[in-house]
């Protein structure tokens, strides 16, 4: 018994000595890196350079890298005593052909956006602060952002991919690692966020190509990835370490921003069929005994919105499909919601192992409805066309081919409505000066009706608005 009892005093001790030798090695380091790496005096640090930017979840396939843009000029500032990062980088789509998408939304006031290809110079602002967590992150990404915080949370010491690498929690909920090389210059820092499609997405970014920028080392090469796919990749040009500029931060938004409940409005658009508002579009289809809705957009929070609504236009029918237009994020950030609710998801097929590999994704730093849910997701594959019809009620899905937007492109056409729901093949452009020559991804959308000999009246966007199909086929230079 005694002797029970000094062995475990001794497993403590030798616990405890141990975690102290690792603290103190962890602590030298930091400390080696923080020296090597001149971070000690730097509050903050400009950056300018080139390279490109890689727009997430717009591949023209699931799998395919991140659509690319060139950028022509990037400038970024660090301040790690206020604390804040801002990039301002100026883009062009010089892609040739501009597969996939990533325009962004349609700016009246520039008249940029919308539709690829991106016409001229289109200029980008993105802010990171510590008001929210992902921002506080990125601050920490940086190459000296790093140390600092691997000094201030207590980093301990790890081995990644043969390299000394030091690793702390950020925030309570996220495993922030770093590896060092042999010169101890911070090589690679990797972490996971949530995603509403992706779940826990890796972020990397990763440095190379050092220099000594007045005793402060730099890297001359930054790449970013998430989800796996570059997002970002800069060639680094001129360096100022502890730069005069100030750096401006966004004022923080309104209290309840963002916050408060999202609501969805609908109106009726033909017997039994209704277009459901809550921010962008989506479409209630009746059926007699199951309910079809199309579009799930954005995430978790706009689908519980369009559910509900869903719920008090046609009470106590379930809702069998919920039908996807094609797997870029912001078209389906909303599906495992509406998988949690029992719809069966109908994609192109093309997109069919992406969805049951994403409906399948842990989410444990933001648990969705699916990851509570016991419910086992489905997904069926459409292949050129499907047809769901109840004898009166009729919606046809047809494949859009050879959309350079996207390769698994579906439509929803509504034949006594003489209604076609589209999404990304076309954008209104209000005041916005026209394309030289009419964009593939409207010529070929209109030569689709065309083949497919749909009798279409009016186009319903998903993004927002409809049009007369008159006006869909001038913007695809139809007389
Ligand atoms: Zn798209």
């Amino acid at each position: 018994m005694m002797k029970q009892k000094i062995i475990g005093v001794a497993l403590l001790v030798a616990v405890v000595s141990a975690e102290q030798a690792g603290a103190q090695e962890a602590g030298a380091v930091i400390d080696a890196a923080t020296k090597a790496m001149g971070t000690a005096g730097l509050q903050s640090i400009q950056y300018s350079g080139a390279g490109s930017v890689f727009m997430l979840g717009q591949n023209p396939r699931p799998e395919a890298p991140w659509p690319r843009f060139r950028v022509i000029k990037y400038d970024a500032s660090v301040r790690y005593d206020v604390p804040g990062l801002r990039e301002e980088l100026v883009r062009i789509d010089d892609e040739n052909p501009p597969r996939g998408g990533g325009a962004g939304g349609f700016v009246p006031a520039t008249g940029q956006g919308g539709m690829r290809p991106i016409l001229g110079e289109q200029r980008i602002v993105r802010q990171a602060t510590p008001r929210t967590e992902v921002g506080q992150l990125q601050i920490w990404m940086t190459p000296h952002g790093f140390l600092k915080a691997a000094a201030a949370n207590k980093a301990t010491l790890a081995q990644a991919g043969g390299r000394r690498a030091l690793t702390f929690t950020a925030l309570g909920k996220y495993t922030v690692t770093g590896t060092l090389t042999d010169q101890n210059l911070v090589e690679r820092v990797e972490t996971r966020i949530d995603n509403p499609l992706l779940g826990d997405m890796v972020v990397e970014s990763a440095y190379s190509e050092y220099r000594d920028v007045g005793g402060v080392k730099f890297p001359g090469r930054i790449v970013d990835r998430l989800g796996g796919h570059p997002t970002l990749d800069i060639t680094v040009g001129s360096v100022r370490p502890n730069g005069a500029a100030t750096l401006e931060i966004a004022a923080a938004p309104p209290a309840g921003e963002g916050g408060g409940a999202l609501k969805a409005t609908s109106e009726r658009l033909g017997s039994g069929v209704w277009v459901i508002t809550a921010g962008l579009n989506s479409v209630l289809v009746e059926f007699t005994d199951h309910l079809v809705v199309v579009e799930a957009l954005g995430n978790d929070a706009r689908s519980h919105a369009v559910i509900a609504e869903v719920k008090r236009l046609v009470p106590n029918k379930p809702l069998r499909y919920l039908v996807n237009t094609h797997a870029h994020f912001d078209h389906s950030g909303g599906v495992r919601a509406f998988a949690a609710e029992g719809a069966t998801i109908l994609t192109h097929e093309v997109n069919k192992p992406f969805f049951e590999k994403v409906l399948t994704l842990p989410h444990r730093i933001n648990p969705d409805s699916l990851s509570k849910s016991p419910r086992k997701a489905a997904v069926e594959g459409v292949g050129a066309r499907r047809v769901l019809t109840d004898g009166t009620q009729t919606l046809e899905l047809h494949h859009i081919r050879g959309n350079l937007h996207n390769d698994g492109l579906l439509v929803a056409y509504l034949p006594r409505e003489r209604v076609l729901v589209q999404a990304d093949a076309f954008h209104p452009r209000p005041g916005a000066k026209p394309y030289p020559t009419p964009p593939q991804f409207t010529v070929n959308f209109v030569e689709n009706i065309e083949r497919l000999k749909l009798d279409v009246a009016r186009v319903l966007h998903i993004h927002g608005g409809n049009d007369p199909m008159a006006v869909v086929a001038k913007a695809a230079g139809r007389p």
